[in-house]
């Protein structure tokens, strides 16, 4: 029966613990030297190894004496070969007359089970294992991403300290954490946060004021370090007076300051932990948030910084008394004005902040008088084209009021561009010239009532000196000719000058027009020479023809007094400029197109006179210019070029000089010579 069991059997003696009987199952325990049958006689001593002869022997000797049963679960054994091998064991006790006389081992091998329940209990652990690490990480990566959400409000350093240090205090729960910024001053720190739990009522004073090196060693050395500082409560040791303080925050076991590095060290932020342990793990994360708190908190004080500049900047234009406006790119609406504009526009503050450009200068212009409209128009374009990155300087608007008062403003408008030449912003600035124009106004039509009182008596002594000229016998004494002839002379030179400065007078009222009519431009500069020629014994007079007959015409649709004045004004000045003696040139060369059509007229005049230095070049047509370093004895208002220029324009034309000093110059004028478009509509 024993031989064929499943499971290894064998029966031993109580008595002497020697082996009765065993199946092969059970004699292959006893692998090699017992096999076979070689162990049946022999006592457990012999059976077993050293190892375990006293624990088993102990089991089966309860067994007897108590006549109850043992068990054994997965007794360990060794094989020959090293291997382990686990098995069940029963040890029954088989009584006869109330005495143990026979002990019956059965054994199961349960290596496979055994084994397999510690691989399973192995992979257990190790996946307990992973599971708490993966906890751990998650946890991690959920305080990473509440320190970084609490990133988001960047708009003010001490707002973002308070974000910060709150969801640092969610997470770590420290006893106590505080953020330092290194902007105050440079090479030192300022308090901008802290964070407490409730529960501690004695929270130390932190430093409010920016330290400096020598007051918190600690912190400052962080500031200079890129790793962070770990200090623990060394009890009995000797510690720096700074350190002790960090000890009086309750409960504190050790401090973290840890740098924030960007491009360089923003800040300090310190953790006091209530356990040593927490810092590895905090480190870690903080670690990986530092760099993200870093520039959060440098953006946050440009942000800050600029914020106060802006605010600096609006305090000084604030008090400016020119109107200032400045038009938002994005949304094309008034983001700043001063008091200055809104009173000048006759508007509320409140009423022009978030207005649209459009109607930053009036709410509708249609229904206004022409003058105010295209003034509107030319507001909001100077803005418009602000907005696309050109400048309009010196413009003269005529902005009406709500109350329906007019002021009259001098407006320049510019782009506003940012570092990377974006633009963000228009502004335009201008100021209150009612008071000055309506002066103008007064001056001009004084001077034009002045003119015309002057003429009237000058042109009368002309008259008669002409008279007295005309009848004066013919043998008179030349002195008395030579005073007949001075006069006219000077009250000519003085009719032309007033006529000049009434032509400026009227310039400035915008009332000089230029009336063209078609003429033969060659007659008319040829008249004017040969009565130069007549007048004018101190000169040289020539005029010189380029690629035009003397006597071909060359008509043109030109004005023919102002042609004459345009002419005349250049040859008055090269006369004047030139030494006695000089040469003056007055040329004509018609401009011809592909079928010899003279489209336009060059007309020079050149001399050999003083010349024009390089410096005065630029202003020379501006009016009331006159060259720096003339001669002052040499009469003049400064006002013939600017005349001259003006109506060169008029006419559509150009003028420009080519002179050095001392060498002469040369005045060009190029003049259409082609139909008004005006007078080719007329006709048809
Ligand atoms: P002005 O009454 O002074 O002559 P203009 O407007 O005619 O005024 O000329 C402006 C200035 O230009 C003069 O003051 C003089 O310095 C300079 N200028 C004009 N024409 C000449 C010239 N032909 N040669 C040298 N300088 C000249």
């Amino acid at each position: 029966m024993l031989e064929h069991a499943p499971v290894g059997m064998a029966l031993f003696e109580a008595q002497t613990l020697r082996l009765l009987s065993a199946n092969p199952s059970y004699q292959a325990l006893f692998e090699p030297t017992w096999r076979e049958g070689q162990a049946i006689g022999h006592g457990l001593r012999d059976l077993l190894p050293e190892a375990v002869q006293a624990e088993v022997i102990a089991l089966f000797e309860h067994v007897i004496q108590t006549g109850a049963a043992q068990e054994a679960q997965a007794y360990r054994t060794f094989s020959p070969t090293g291997g382990v091998r686990y098995w069940n064991w029963t040890l029954s006790p088989l009584v006869e007359e109330e005495q143990v006389c026979l002990v019956l081992v059965t054994i199961t091998k349960v290596t496979a089970t055994v084994l397999a329940h510690q691989e399973a209990e192995r992979m257990q652990a190790a996946l307990t294992q992973t599971t708490d690490a993966v906890a751990r990480e998650r946890q991690r990566l959920a305080d990473r991403e509440t320190i970084l959400l609490s990133l988001r409000q960047v708009s003010e350093p001490t707002v973002l300290a308070q974000s910060v240090l709150s969801a640092l205090g969610g997470c770590f729960s420290p006893s106590m954490a505080a953020l330092y910024s290194t902007h105050a001053e440079p090479g030192s720190l300022s308090l901008l946060g802290t964070h407490t739990p409730i529960r501690v009522s004695a929270e130390p004073a932190l430093f409010p004021a920016p330290l400096s090196s020598g007051q918190h060693p600690d912190l400052l050395q962080a500031m200079q370090s890129s790793a962070p500082i770990v200090m623990k409560r060394a009890e009995g040791k000797d510690q720096t007076k700074a350190q002790e303080w960090w000890w009086s925050v309750p409960e504190t076991q050790c401090v973290i300051a840890l740098p924030l590095w960007e491009k360089r060290c923003e800040g300090v932020l310190v953790l006091a932990l209530r356990t040593e342990e927490a810092a590895n793990e905090l480190l870690n994360t903080l670690g990986e948030c530092a760099p993200h708190l870093a520039e959060a908190l440098a953006s946050a004080c440009l942000h800050a910084e600029l914020s106060n500049e802006k605010q600096r900047l609006h305090t000084i234009l604030d008090q400016l008394p020119e109107g200032v406006l400045l038009v938002e790119a994005r949304t094309s609406k008034i983001s700043y004005a001063n008091p200055a504009a809104a009173h000048l526009l006759g508007l509320r503050l409140l009423q022009l902040l978030g207005t649209p450009l459009n109607q930053s200068a009036l709410l509708s212009p249609y229904g206004r008088s022409k003058l105010v409209q295209r003034s509107v128009f030319q507001w909001n374009f100077a803005l418009i084209d602000a907005l696309w990155g050109k400048r309009s300087s010196s413009q003269e608007l005529f902005i009406p009021r709500p109350d329906g008062s007019e002021v009259t403003v001098l407006s320049s408008a510019a782009p506003i561009r940012l570092h990377h030449g974006l633009i963000s912003e228009a502004v335009i600035v201008f100021q209150d010239i009612t008071a000055l124009k309506r002066l103008e106004q007064h001056k001009n039509e004084f001077f034009a009532m002045a003119n015309h009182e002057l003429r009237t008596p000058l042109t009368i002594i002309l008259g008669y000196s002409e008279l007295l000229q005309m009848s004066a016998p013919s043998d008179g004494a030349s002195m008395q000719q030579y005073a007949l002839n001075s006069i006219t002379h000077e009250c000519q030179h003085l009719l032309r000058l007033i006529g000049d400065l009434l032509d400026v007078s009227r310039l400035e009222q915008a009332q000089l027009e230029v009336q063209k009519q078609k003429h033969d431009v060659l007659m008319i500069v040829g008249n004017l020479v040969s009565t130069f020629m007549e007048t004018t014994s101190t000169h040289k007079l020539s005029l010189r023809l380029q690629e035009i007959e003397p006597h071909e015409p060359l008509l043109g649709w030109v004005d023919l007094p102002r042609l004459e004045q345009i002419v005349s004004n250049l040859t008055t000045n090269a006369i004047k400029y030139s030494p006695g003696g000089g040469k003056v040139e007055i040329g004509v060369r018609p401009v011809r197109d592909g079928q010899g059509m003279a489209q336009e007229v060059m007309i020079w005049v050149k001399d050999e006179g003083i010349g024009i230095a390089t410096s005065d070049l630029p202003y020379l047509f501006e009016r009331f210019y006159r060259a720096k370093k003339i001669d002052r004895s040499i009469s003049g208002f400064g006002i013939g070029l600017y005349l001259t220029k003006e109506l060169v324009q008029a006419h559509g034309g150009r003028i420009w000089v080519e002179s050095t000093k001392g060498e002469g110059s040369t005045f060009f004028v190029q003049l259409p010579l082609g139909e008004p478009q005006e007078a080719i509509l007329a006709r048809k």
